[in-house]
């Protein structure tokens, strides 16, 4: 007979959006009830960022063999030792596992049932032996790769974001299929790890970024070998000789074929809403996600959901601004919808590409008159110094000044991105910006460049002019 839990609140996955509630209702002295059908930590932790960022990092360790003349050191070609790459992710992993444990979390007085949650009606989740009975209920349980459609494709081997962290051998040919986020950042990795690679895109890569910037990008991993071929469809896949994969395409009125080693699939995420027995509950899903109201509850008063699984905009730092959105409405009543235009995002190829808020087109569509401001990673000192001066950086202001979006092209694009979601989230203005100090040398100051010498065009007015030439004579 399965045992009967009445928590106040019950949350199903154990994932960034999952974990971050049981801890902060954890700390409320709320009793919570955690289900984990599979690993704590969820897609971040195992397959995703984390695991993601270390392979990046390993490719860029090789890559500065490489590039190492321009600072006078003879550069090599290294010799890169999969197996050791593969520890390397498994250690980073290792490292910050601990902190999405079950042990840590029934230390903070979850309990944590380690089981698929169903819900077997409107009130009810059965996980396990349990048959848990809450006052609230937070649907947290993520995406997946989605695998389309495509003929031939189960007939071979391929990697998903959930295989290909596990592989230890080295590659000759990766074919990636989807030019978005994950596709390229993997591309570069293992072009960098010394694996050919060639990226295979239906539309656009990187499609919901600025082009201005992305077009930069684009020419810089191509220069770094990587093959590219946007707008062309993957009409079948094949295997090619013992091992090897052989992908026909589509691409205008060409036939192209593309062989490879390894295949890759990155070709969007699916919802994880199967087995959750959400007909159950009254609760309506698409193929997109779990339908919410802008406070998050689906259509079961009763039940959140939060993070991937709503099929918004899909990153850990939404799944945990989400966390605490629902933790104000369950815990405090207080009404909390979550404002997309503030959240940032970075894809972390070298170099990064950052974004907040509204693109220029976006605002030019919302605002009407937009000030665009920009300022290169050439003329600025830190950045030539450590002869990292692709990208740029571009501000939209209103007619106000206020700053309504950021875009990052370059080196470090992930961590000064941060400044301009304040700048954003605070609706910032220019001025303020023009007027804060930069230390110097950083690459930071790019974006006090791009304030300050949109007040340049303000000097060339007369009257400033004459104000200019009485302090300087007087002043
Ligand atoms: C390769 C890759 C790289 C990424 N890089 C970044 C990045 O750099 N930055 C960033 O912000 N985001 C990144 N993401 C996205 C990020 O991983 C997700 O947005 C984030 O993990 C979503 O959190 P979540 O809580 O919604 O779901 P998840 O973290 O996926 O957690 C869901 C959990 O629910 C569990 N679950 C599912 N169904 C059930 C059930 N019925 N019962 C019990 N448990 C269940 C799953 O096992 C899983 O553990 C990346 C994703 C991928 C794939």
């Amino acid at each position: 007979m399965s045992k009967i839990l009445t928590p106040d609140i019950c949350v199903i996955g154990a994932g960034s959006g999952g974990l971050s509630v049981a801890a902060a209702a954890a700390a409320f002295g709320v009793e919570v009830v955690l289900i984990e059908k599979g690993k704590m930590g969820g897609d971040c932790l195992n397959y995703g960022c984390v695991p993601s960022k270390a392979i990046l990092a390993a490719g860029k360790t090789a890559e500065t063999f490489r590039q190492s003349a321009k600072f006078g050191i003879r550069p090599v070609e290294p010799e890169v030792n999969f197996k050791k790459v593969h520890g390397h992710i498994r250690d980073v992993i290792a490292t910050i596992e601990p902190n999405d444990s079950v042990e840590r979390f029934t230390a903070l007085g979850v309990t944590v049932i380690e089981a698929a949650g169903t819900f077997t009606d409107a009130n009810t989740v059965i996980a396990g032996d349990y048959e848990i009975k809450a006052r609230r209920f937070v649907i947290a349980t993520g995406s997946s790769a989605f695998v389309p459609p495509i003929p031939g494709l189960d007939t071979v081997d391929y990697f998903t974001n959930e295989s290909l962290f596990d592989n230890t051998r080295k590659i000759g040919k990766l074919v990636v299929i989807g030019g978005g986020p994950i596709g390229m950042e993997m591309a570069q990795a293992h072009k960098r790890l010394g694996c050919d690679v060639t990226v295979i895109e239906g539309a656009k890569a990187l499609a919901k970024d600025d082009p201005e910037l992305t077009s930069i990008l684009l020419e810089k991993l191509r220069g770094e070998g990587i093959e590219i071929i946007e707008d062309t469809m993957v009409s079948s896949i094949a295997k090619k000789g013992k091992s090897g994969i052989r992908v026909s395409c589509k691409s205008g009125n060409d036939e192209l074929l593309i062989d490879g080693t390894h295949l890759l699939v990155a070709t969007g995420r699916a919802p994880n809403v199967e087995g959750l027995g959400l007909e159950n509950a009254n609760i309506e899903f698409t193929g997109r996600g779990i339908a919410v109201k802008p406070d998050l509850r689906t259509t079961n008063r009763k039940v959140y959901a939060i993070g991937d699984v709503t099929g918004g905009l899909q990153f850990t730092h939404v799944a945990g601004y989400h966390a605490g959105l629902v933790i104000r409405g369950i815990l405090f009543r207080m009404k909390a919808v979550p404002d997309n235009s503030i959240v940032p995002w970075v894809t972390y190829t070298e170099p990064e590409l950052g974004h907040v808020g509204l693109d220029e087109r976006d605002a030019r569509e919302k605002y009407g008159k937009v000030t665009v401001h920009r300022w290169p990673y050439h003329e600025n000192d830190r950045a030539i110094a450590e002869r990292k001066t692709v990208g740029h950086i571009k501000l939209v202001t209103r007619k106000n000044g206020t700053i309504v979006g950021a875009s990052i092209l370059g080196a470090n694009a992930g961590e000064m991105i941060n400044m301009w979601a304040l700048a954003v989230k605070q609706k910032i203005k220019l001025k303020d910006v023009a007027g804060y100090i930069s230390p110097y040398p950083t690459m930071t100051e790019i974006g006090k460049r791009a304030a300050v010498s949109s007040f340049a065009p303000l000097t060339r007015k007369p009257l400033i002019r004459r104000i200019i030439g009485f302090l300087r004579k007087f002043g």
